[in-house]
């Protein structure tokens, strides 16, 4: 039976810039552009984009979902179609958060009367290639591709959101061995009144961690504080994946694996670690609660954000935090 090609229509694909754009948003922009589609990514997260994602979702849903549809909705009239992809739990261990595998329906249904075109493709496990090949193989049919085009598409989309990551790994590298040198010099100086320099780790879904409207004021009180800032997203993903089963077994979702093995690869070389969450995220609610019980040894703030408060008074919580554990480098309590 010949394939249907009803999206080969879709010259402009718009993208919003939220949920899982900060983790596959370079494979998927370079896979439209590689088969000869404009992409239109939505702005940065405003105000005006969040309210109105509020506005369209029902109470429940999380804070960054909220936003998702905020983004949606910005794009209507600047594209012929909305990308928004599936990804369900193909297997255990690799899968994500229920919102990725149901959000396709609930744009179609928010957006119905409005007449918004939406394309997709289900990516079932994105620890298998082959099922990331399949999945955009099957879409580019769907868009008037030929198969040998659509399979070249998604080859340099893979390569180069490959590329990207290693990027992101290796820059924290290089800044986590500075931090580290920067610290042995002060050690070494023995001026006790030299600061050792802060190194913290910020824990959150990457659509949290690298939205400025959402978590943006966290990261500036704690570069305003002298502190260096650490991604946990920003550590080898397959590496810190592994390393999650030395923590959980059973944790079904693969971001919040990835996070908590990152925490376990970089525990001994960091200061503290802050914890950014959404309101009120399922996943989160589970896992903040366990690293904050077994992780031990290293100091951690567990802060909430949702479309209400946002990020009001953080700061201050940021700057005790940090004063705290600035207090503890010069001995803490503890006195000889
Ligand atoms: S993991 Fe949490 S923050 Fe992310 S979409 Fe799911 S509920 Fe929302």
């Amino acid at each position: 039976m010949p394939q249907p090609t009803d999206w080969a229509d879709v010259k402009v694909v718009g993208i919003p810039r939220s949920l899982l754009y900060f983790r596959f948003g370079v494979l998927w922009t370079t896979f439209f552009e590689g088969i000869g589609r404009e992409v239109v990514v939505s702005d940065a997260t405003d105000k005006a984009i969040a309210d109105r994602g509020e506005h369209l979702s029902v109470d429940e849903c999380c804070l960054a979902s909220k936003v998702y549809m905020g983004h949606v909705d910005s794009l209507v009239g600047r594209c012929d179609a909305v990308f928004v992809p599936a990804y369900p739990t193909g297997e255990p261990r690799t899968g994500f958060c229920t919102k990725f595998q149901s959000v396709t329906d609930v744009v179609r249904n928010t957006f119905r009367d409005r007449h918004l075109r939406v394309i997709s493709c289900e990516v079932r496990n994105v620890h298998k290639p082959k099922e990331v090949r399949r999945a955009f193989e099957e879409m580019a049919a769907r868009m008037g591709v030929s198969p040998r085009d659509a399979r070249r598409a998604i080859k340099a989309a893979m390569e180069a959101q490959r590329a990207h990551d290693e990027a992101l790994f290796d820059a924290q590298n290089r800044l986590l061995k500075a931090l580290e040198d920067h610290r042995r010099q002060v050690e070494k100086s023995g001026n006790p009144n030299a600061e050792l320099p802060l190194g913290i780790l910020v824990v959150a879904h990457p659509y949290i961690t690298h939205d400025a409207y959402l978590s943006g004021a966290v990261i500036d009180a704690l570069e305003d504080m002298g502190a260096t800032v650490l991604y946990a997203d920003a550590v080898d993903h397959e590496k810190a994946y592994k390393k999650s089963f030395e923590f959980s077994d059973t944790m079904p979702w693969l971001i919040n694996r990835e996070l908590i093995g990152a925490i376990l690869l970089l525990q001994d070389r960091i200061d503290g670690i802050v914890l950014i969450s959404a309101f009120p995220c399922g996943p989160d609610s589970m896992t903040d609660d366990a690293i904050m019980r077994c992780i031990q040894g290293t100091p951690i703030l567990n802060l909430m954000i949702d479309a209400q408060s946002g990020t009001a008074g953080v700061e201050t919580r940021v700057e005790s935090f940090v004063d705290i554990l600035r207090f503890q480098q010069k001995g803490g309590y503890v006195h000889g």
